[in-house]
This record gives C-alpha cells, sequence and structure tokens, in this order.
C-alpha cells in the first residue's frame, strides 16, 4: 500500500462504524465519523491525535448512521467546528428530517446534530492541509460524495467503493434510481485512477499489486449480478439491515427482536422485492435460518444475540 500523505491519518474502525480521516493542518478536519454507539471512542481518536490543537471541520462523504453518528458529540467536544455534508443532506440535518435522513425507513439511531456547510460536487474544499475535489458518488447512497486529492492521488469513497464487495444499494431499495448510478460513479474512480482509496470500512488499498483494479472488477461483477437477479440484492440487503442492528444493540428478547423487525419498514420493502410469494413469517424464517446457522445470530431461551 502506498503511504498516506504525512497529514493524514486513518482511524480504521469496523462495520458498525465507519472509518474515519483525520486531515491534519493548521485547521484539523475529520471526514466521517462513526456511529452514535462509538462516538466517545471517536471523539478520544481525535482529541489524541490533535495533541491539544481544536478540530475546526467536521466533513461526511454521506449520511447514513455508520458515518455521521459521531458528529453530535465531536460538535460538544469542539463547539466552533464548522460541519459539512452533501449539499442536498443539509435542509434534511437543518429540519432533522428522519425519514429524508433514512433514520425513519432503517430504524437505525443517530444522534441529532446541525451543519452550517455544503459539499457541492465540482466544487472544493480544503480540509487539514489538502484541497480536495469533490464529486457526485451516487449508487449506495444518492447525495453521497467522494473527496479525491489529485496531487496525492488520494481517494476518500466512502461506501462508494470498497476492496472486497459492496455496499447497499439504497435507491434500488426504495424505488428512486437503479444499479446504473453505482457503476457510473465506478467509472468516474477509474477515471480519476487514484493511487490509494481510504474505503468507508476496511483497508485502504492502493494501485500496487491490482488492488484498485481489482476492486473494480469485483464491484462491476456483484453489481451485475444484482442487475441480472435484484431479489439476489434484496436478500443481501435484509441480512445486513438484521445483522447491523444486532451489532448496534448486541442483545434482544424475542419478543422485542420480532417487534423490531415487524415494524421496520425497509425489511417489509425488501421482503415484497425478495419473494413476494411467501407471507412475511414465512419470509423471515427464511432470511433468518442462515444467520444464525452461521453464527452470524445467536439465540438462547429468552434472547438473540449478536454473533461472530
Ligand atoms: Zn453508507
Amino acid at each position: 500500500m502506498p503511504a498516506l500523505p504525512s497529514s493524514l491519518r486513518v482511524f480504521q474502525r469496523d462495520w458498525l462504524s465507519s472509518n474515519n480521516v483525520l486531515c491534519l493542518g493548521e485547521a484539523p478536519a475529520l471526514i466521517d465519523t462513526g456511529h452514535v454507539k462509538h462516538a466517545d471512542d471517536t471523539v478520544r481518536l481525535v482529541r489524541e491525535a490533535l495533541d491539544g490543537q481544536a478540530l475546526i471541520d467536521i466533513a461526511h462523504t454521506h449520511l447514513h448512521s455508520d458515518h455521521c453518528g459521531g458528529t453530535g458529540a465531536l460538535q460538544q467536544a469542539w463547539p466552533d467546528a464548522r460541519t459539512w455534508v452533501p449539499e442536498p443532506s443539509l435542509a434534511h440535518v437543518l429540519a432533522w428530517d428522519e425519514d429524508a435522513l433514512t433514520f425513519g425507513t432503517t430504524t437505525q439511531r443517530c444522534a441529532r446534530f446541525t451543519a452550517q456547510h455544503a459539499l457541492v460536487p465540482g466544487q472544493s474544499v480544503r480540509l487539514g492541509a489538502l484541497d480536495w475535489q469533490l464529486h457526485a458518488a451516487p449508487g449506495h447512497d444518492a447525495l453521497a460524495v467522494l473527496l479525491f486529492q489529485p496531487e496525492h492521488g488520494v481517494l476518500i469513497s466512502g461506501d462508494a467503493m470498497w476492496e472486497h464487495g459492496v455496499g447497499i444499494i439504497f435507491p434500488h431499495i426504495d424505488g428512486s434510481d437503479g444499479f446504473a448510478p453505482f457503476t457510473d460513479t465506478l467509472a468516474l474512480i477509474e477515471q480519476l485512477d487514484p493511487d490509494l482509496v481510504i474505503p468507508g470500512h476496511g483497508a485502504p488499498f492502493g494501485r500496487q499489486g491490482g488492488a484498485i483494479r481489482a476492486a473494480l472488477a469485483q464491484a462491476r461483477a456483484r453489481i451485475a449480478q444484482f442487475h441480472d437477479h435484484p431479489a439476489q440484492h434484496a436478500l443481501y440487503a435484509a441480512k445486513v439491515m438484521i445483522k447491523y442492528q444486532l451489532l448496534d444493540v448486541e442483545t434482544m428478547r424475542h419478543a422485542d427482536f420480532q417487534a423490531w423487525l415487524d415494524s421496520s419498514p425497509i425489511l417489509h420493502q425488501l421482503h415484497g422485492q425478495h419473494r413476494p410469494d411467501l407471507t412475511w413469517t414465512a419470509w423471515l424464517a427464511l432470511i433468518l435460518a442462515p444467520l444464525f446457522g452461521k453464527g452470524v445470530l445467536r439465540r438462547d431461551d429468552t434472547h438473540v444475540h449478536n454473533g461472530v
């Protein structure tokens, strides 16, 4: 992997929390802030790395709950910090419109925060010591942006590209768009031709050894498969949504777990897209069997638990 520019630090997190990119300089900035569950850890990581400097800017590739859950805590720790969100999201944040922010349909929790500035594709923004180009990155999320630093060849891809696999294509679930924007964003990334990609989840990966080329090929193959068999996307998304909930809460009483499943708008959408021929109960049994079978979730007499 090529070396990161000396002014960048990547805090590699996990699947519940996105990675965080700290841009050092006279005006330090953090890009993406993780899940609210880990907000105290995020503040601590940033505070330690800043070594007495104040955090000046907080920016987001997109506003899923795993990418902006630490923002409220960071704003409390550094009340003068300026917060940047993709342009169309700014009004949603100011009104805290939970449906527009997707926390309503996914039932995912996120601490409220505020924002002052818009990230506008086609413009650039200075974060830390570097100027970053902003590009629209629809596909996984219609409003997402990616940040590209041309002198260093560094791309912050958010969930538009990972080294392995692809994220859920949310616009396909809500019916607002298809799989094509995701493929278009991959073409944009190929055209930007980065030396190093810092993804939203997983380790940074580089051109060396063909890792970026392989990631593009793998993502295109997966999207082609989803395009040909959209029910497979719905199945994948349903499993991810359920696992994500248990990553957050870790354990639930059986009745609470069932009530959460029953009240999840996105799971009902996915039921319709995967196997509308099945009843809700039969469909849930079909989805849950492999999760319990492979130990992704565990259950005992009283509770469902997060597994491996
Ligand atoms: Zn996301």
